[in-house]
């Protein structure tokens, strides 16, 4: 593995100066079960790896209706507090599943969503909770959707010296409810063959004002199935709609196959996870 120096930064001016100095040859480090795996698999090289976890600002859990999440914050201090786990069960659902507890509590959402690959867990959850991300840089700050965050596999907006210092979702109202699901061949510490996000918000009639479908690993990046949220607006939460949402998401994806599943299983799995969250999501939105 090449030799590279290790900062662990505790300001957001230095994060910046250590990126700006290196550009391509620096990167951000939270828990590192991406980071570290790929460095010593050769995947690149770099010179200096930055340490987020001792910045303040990279810490903050914030939830004041709205939630601000840190981009140094673990996976398990989001599921393991209440009031988050209960108002955001879609972001729940994706971190109580990443890894193992070990993994859980030292891998980051932010590093997921920085990753960028395909089948990222948490990606599709920040998507229908409505997530931004707030990038930042030796030259100042910008947000961006996290919908429109990655744009390959492995690949996002981030330019040289820019970093994530954390991600904001807006208050949801009180008949609001999402959920995530995948599918693994085994029960746990794999990665999703294929996965579905949805989100649904009632109306005070319980018909359904808001839904959104988020797909993971069914495309080089999070499908976002626009014509899911057309079919359900102004409709009621039955098993027959959400059906037919189902076979929207089955036309809508256009998969690869590799050795995790083919694109007939992963345009069924789409198909299947999208009804199953969707339903979720309505009991989730109905208990408020
Ligand atoms: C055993 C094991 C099981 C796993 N299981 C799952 C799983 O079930 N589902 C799943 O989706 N993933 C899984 N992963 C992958 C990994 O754990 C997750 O992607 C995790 O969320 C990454 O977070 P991290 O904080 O460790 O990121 P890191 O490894 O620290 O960083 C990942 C990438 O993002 C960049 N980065 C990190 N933070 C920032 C930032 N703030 N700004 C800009 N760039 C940043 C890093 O430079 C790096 O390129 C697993 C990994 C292992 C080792």
């Amino acid at each position: 593995m090449h030799p590279f120096d290790y900062v662990a930064a505790t300001s957001v001016d230095q994060v910046n100066s250590v990126l700006a100095e290196h550009g391509k040859r620096a990167r951000p480090l939270v828990g590192g079960t991406d980071l570290l795996v790929q460095l010593r698999g050769g995947r690149f090289e770099l010179d200096v790896v930055v340490d987020i976890k001792g910045v303040p600002e990279a810490n903050v859990l914030d939830l004041n209706g709205s939630l601000k999440m840190g981009s140094a914050v673990s996976c398990a201090t989001v599921y393991e507090n209440e009031a988050i786990s209960a108002a955001f069960p879609g972001l729940m659902d994706a971190a109580e599943l990443i890894g193992g507890i070990q993994i859980q509590s030292r891998a980051s959402m932010a590093g997921n969503l920085c990753n960028s690959t395909p089948s990222g867990d948490t990606i599709g959850p920040m998507i229908v909770h409505g997530g931004q991300v707030n990038i930042v840089s030796s030259s100042g700050s910008r947000t961006v959707a996290v919908e429109d965050f990655c744009t390959g596999p492995g690949r996002n907006v981030l330019e040289d010296g820019e970093w994530v210092l954390d991600i904001t979702f807006p208050a949801p109202s009180s008949s609001f409810g999402a959920a995530y699901e995948r599918f693994i061949p085994r029960n746990e510490m794999d990665i999703a063959v294929a996965g579905a996000a949805s989100s649904l918000t009632l109306d005070g009639s319980g018909n359904i004002s808001e839904a959104k479908v988020s797909l993971a690993a069914v495309g080089p990046t999070p499908v976002t199935v626009g014509a899911i949220g057309d079919l359900l607006e102004g409709k009621t939460p039955t098993a027959e709609n959400f059906e037919a949402a189902g076979k929207i998401a089955y036309d809508a994806v256009s998969p690869i196959s590799d050795m995790r599943g083919t694109i007939e299983q992963r345009r069924h799995l789409s198909g299947v996870l999208t009804r199953r969250t969707l339903a979720k999501a309505a009991e989730r939105a109905k208990a408020g």
